[in-house]
């Protein structure tokens, strides 16, 4: 191994320091200035790129923290908002107040205007930290806003603004925390301006929550913004302004352990089971080649002038290709192709009354694999198994492809540097490891390890009541919800009065929490509950040793691990943590059974007694690494899947923009290019080499309605001359259809485009999924997934794409009369009723997940609606 030449860490933060020596030189001029000297001082800032803007916006937030909210930042804190200023992590450990180091960054980029993002882990977090930092922020002149769950938004304002500017006039200060001895702790002038600097929330609309300088929320809430911003049917209906600067807490939690699952938008279930049963009948009706015509090769049906006239009238309606009635279109379509291109036993076999997919290429039945789109319903109808319904996807992101869209990005937590590696090569950030404000001098004991489980817990109940009984407030981490209640039960049993979090009640948990550092305190939680709150320790509780962390087995990753120990010993206090575990212990068990045994027979073990081996020690250690390992893998091959779809999505998004935006001659610019899209995709799809089949090109564009082209005059052309010479006509059909519509067409048309491409990228968002499972099994053949899933999406896209162009082609010139208003109400409808979904994700965990699922304790699905 190469010999480090310096350790990087301490590298960077010599120059750090320098630069907050820089700040402290600034913050001399103006430490003594008036309040409204600084609110002025302020407002001269405008360029975040330029260093000595940086040196003089972090001194003005450090006296204006000081003088409103009593919180004087530390150099170490100025530290860490430089970090996160350069687009860094910061690790920071719990208690050293990652929350006020936040506010530097922001307000500094906020100069720009064009909007900064602070995402947490949960809504209470979000409001909390936004009030509470709120009025540092509106001293500086900043607009502050958070946004919640079920699209709550609020902004941060002055209770009593005119108090604020007496406050101003007269140059009030809060009295900064830890100064209290020296003076007068009931100072009227502290009261007044306790007072003066006081904020609250009130309720705003979600788009002007966004135009604020600087917006406080979740992961999921700026995610589930975005995404909904790409279903809009107008551009005014977007909330969100861009993606310039975002601050992460809690980093690792975030993006790690919730990307593993991505944001979904779904919408409702699909139609009922009788009218694919109802189609199924219809479709019989239709005779091959005179109602509509099969290509085998694209595996496409599309229906004849006369088949359309048909279906108008056995469905009943006046316009089969107006928009509102593009789902019984559908129906019809994935009716016909059930019948006409899907073959039992050769496509798909039926078995125990379900429809099970043949691979096409090894001939193996895929189970559980479906077709998309309510072609796989088609086919049951027509099989007369019974149906199942389905909800369909209209949108999705990973968090990883959601963050990477900001310009700069960066993160604070008290745990990165276990995963340093990952967050280098997912998303080019560094971590930079910030020293602690006051010497750590927490006691982290040696793990115990016993035989069974029920020694274990036996052997901490005994330890906590130990504890309990010198007046030591004691913190238990599980690491689910049946375990805390195992123990709580036997807690319970032993006269340990104590209480349980599990990360269900924020805002509750966070004050029980909080009261976790008080004398006798007893606390059990899994590890989400309480995230973001800090312990402090009650009267007389570091002469006892301050807070005693219990770990009741190894977490999967050590980094949870040391977020549970980090909730001791914060800011210098005293502090002691241990963790049990058994040989029972899922970790152990799954993940290490092999070696286990071998030590175990090299051991002779007493019940009760814990064991210690450094082999045992080792293990643990290695399995966790591992366990870290396959995690990272996963990750990882989500996300270069993701890429792909990324890709794909921005354009498709951007081309939806485009169309939802443009003017009428943009339109008609964009519509010939479709023109030409279509007529290129016609003949070489129907040429081989040089030569144009001439009848199956011609026949193929008898999908378009009669009088639209003229195919009689171009039989004697050439290639080239054809497709000028079609394009020319469409587009005078094209114009013709424009008069004919009216004053309304920019707006139809743009509706009709837009409906198209949602359509097919909600399909296509279906098929992709499919393509991912099929690629994970083939994977056991020996085929890169991703260069599998790279060819065959690609493909698919491009399919995709031209089906969006013919369809376009086809349905414009099909339409007479369209009743707009309705077609939009019923899409608003839709929007309207989407859920959004975010599924919690652990390995360990899965067994026990399913388990709860089984009984029904748990909801298969976290779903949010709103
Ligand atoms: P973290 O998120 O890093 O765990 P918090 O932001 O929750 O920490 O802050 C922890 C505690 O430290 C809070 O009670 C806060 O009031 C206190 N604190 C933070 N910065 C300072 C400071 N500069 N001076 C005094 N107390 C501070």
């Amino acid at each position: 191994m190469p010999l480090k030449l310096f350790d990087k860490n301490t590298f960077l933060l010599k120059r750090y320091w320098k630069m907050v020596q820089k700040i402290k030189e600034k913050e001399k001029i103006y430490s003594k200035a008036t309040n409204l000297e600084l609110i002025n001082a302020a407002k001269n800032l405008s360029d975040p790129n330029d260093p000595a803007t940086l040196y003089e916006a972090y001194a003005i937030c450090r006296i204006v923290a000081k003088r409103t909210i009593g919180l004087y930042p530390f150099d170490e804190q100025l530290l860490g908002a430089i970090v996160l200023h350069e687009g860094k992590i910061a690790e920071m450990k719990t208690g050293e107040g990652k929350t006020l180091v936040a506010t530097m960054p922001l307000f500094l980029n906020a100069l720009t205007k064009k909007g900064v993002h602070l995402v947490t882990v949960n809504d209470y977090l979000a409001r909390r930290d936004a009030l509470w930092m709120g009025p540092i922020y509106l001293f500086l002149g900043m607009r502050v806003s958070v946004i919640n769950q079920l699209g709550k938004s609020y902004e941060v304002v002055w209770k009593n603004k005119s108090l604020f500017e007496q406050a101003v006039e007269r140059n009030l200060s809060v009295w900064p925390e830890g100064y209290e001895d020296e003076v007068l702790k009931d100072s009227t002038k502290n009261q007044e301006a306790l007072e003066a600097f006081a904020v609250e929330l009130v309720e705003i609309t979600r788009k002007e929550a966004y135009l604020c300088d600087i917006v406080y929320g979740t992961n999921n809430e700026f995610g589930f913004d975005y995404l909904r911003d790409n279903l809009v049917l107008d551009l005014s209906e977007k909330v969100q302004r861009g993606h310039f600067y975002a601050i992460i807490d809690e980093v690792d939690s975030i993006l790690i352990d919730e990307a593993r699952t991505p944001l979904i938008i779904s919408g409702p279930a699909k139609e009922g089971a009788a009218v694919y049963k109802r189609f199924a009948a219809l479709a019989k009706r239709f005779v091959k080649d005179e109602d509509f015509v099969v290509d085998e090769k694209t595996r496409t049906v599309s229906l004849t002038e006369k088949g359309i006239e048909k279906a108008e009238k056995l469905i009943g309606v006046e316009n089969l290709y107006d928009p509102n009635n593009v789902k019984q279109l559908y129906h019809l379509l994935n009716a016909l192709k059930a019948l006409h291109l899907f073959k039992r036993d050769v496509d798909y076999v039926v078995m125990n009354q379900q429809v099970i997919i043949v691979d096409e290429f090894t001939g193996r039945l895929l189970p559980g694999r479906r077709y998309s789109g309510g072609l796989h319903q088609a086919i049951e109808a027509k099989e007369g198994v019974p149906i199942r319904e389905e909800t369909i996807t209209y949108a999705t992101i990973t968090f990883q492809n959601y963050f990477k869209m900001y310009e700069k990005l960066a993160g604070m937590t008290g745990t990165a540097k276990t995963e340093e590696e990952e967050f280098k090569q997912l998303y080019g950030m560094e971590v930079v490891v910030i020293p602690t404000h006051k010497p750590m001098i927490r006691k982290d004991h040696e793990d115990l390890i016993f035989r069974t489980q029920a020694e274990k817990y036996q052997a901490i109940v005994k330890d906590v009541l130990e504890r309990y009984k010198k007046g030591q407030p004691v913190l238990i981490g599980t690491t689910s919800i049946e375990k805390s209640e195992l123990l709580s039960e036997m807690l319970r049993k032993a006269g340990i009065p104590h209480q349980v979090l599990n990360a269900k009640h924020h805002e509750k948990e966070a004050m029980i929490i909080a009261q976790a550092g008080q004398k006798g305190a007893v606390t059990i939680a899994t590890n989400m509950a309480g995230r973001g709150t800090d312990i402090k320790l009650g009267e007389g509780v570091a002469e006892l040793g301050g807070l005693y962390v219990i770990g009741t087995e190894r977490h999967e990753s050590r980094r949870i691990d040391n977020q549970l120990i980090g909730r001791s010993g914060r800011q210098g206090d005293p502090g002691e943590s241990r963790f049990y575990l058994s040989l029972e212990d899922d970790l152990l068990r799954i993940f290490g059974a092999e070696q286990l045994e071998k030590i175990m027979n090299l051991l002779k073990i007493q019940p009760g007694e814990p064991i210690y081996h450094p082999m045992l020690t080792k293990l643990v250690q290695t399995v966790q690494k591992k366990v870290e390992g396959i995690n990272f893998a996963i990750r990882k091959q989500l996300m270069e899947m993701d890429t792909v779809l990324d890709a794909q999505r921005k354009s498709i998004y951007s081309l939806r923009d485009h169309i939802l935006g443009c003017d009428e001659k943009e339109l008609d610019e964009y519509v010939s290019q479709i023109f030409e899209g279509f007529i290129d995709t016609r003949i070489s799809q129907f040429s081989e080499g040089k030569q144009l089949n001439f009848e199956a090109f011609e026949n193929s564009l008898r999908i378009l309605p009669k009088g639209v082209l003229q195919l009689d005059s171009i039989k004697q052309m050439d290639v080239e001359e054809i497709k000028q010479n079609l394009i020319e006509q469409l587009k005078k059909a094209y114009v013709r259809k424009k008069e004919e519509i009216g004053a309304d067409y920019v707006k139809f048309m743009k509706f009709l485009m837009v409906r198209i491409i949602d359509d097919n990228w909600r399909q296509y968002l279906e098929e992709v999924e499919h393509v991912k499972e099929a690629v994970n099994l083939r994977a056991y053949g020996h085929k890169d997934p991703i260069i599998e899933f790279k060819r065959e999406t690609y493909q698919m896209y491009d399919e995709m794409m031209d089906r969006i162009n013919e369809l376009i082609v086809t349905w414009m010139f099909r339409v007479v009369k369209v009743d707009r208003e309705k077609s939009e109400k019923e899409a608003k409808r839709e929007l309207a009723n989407l859920q959004l979904i975010h599924e919690e994700f652990d390995i360990l965990n899965r067994a026990e997940r399913r388990k709860l699922q089984k009984d029904g304790k748990i909801k298969k699905r976290f779903k949010v609606k709103r």
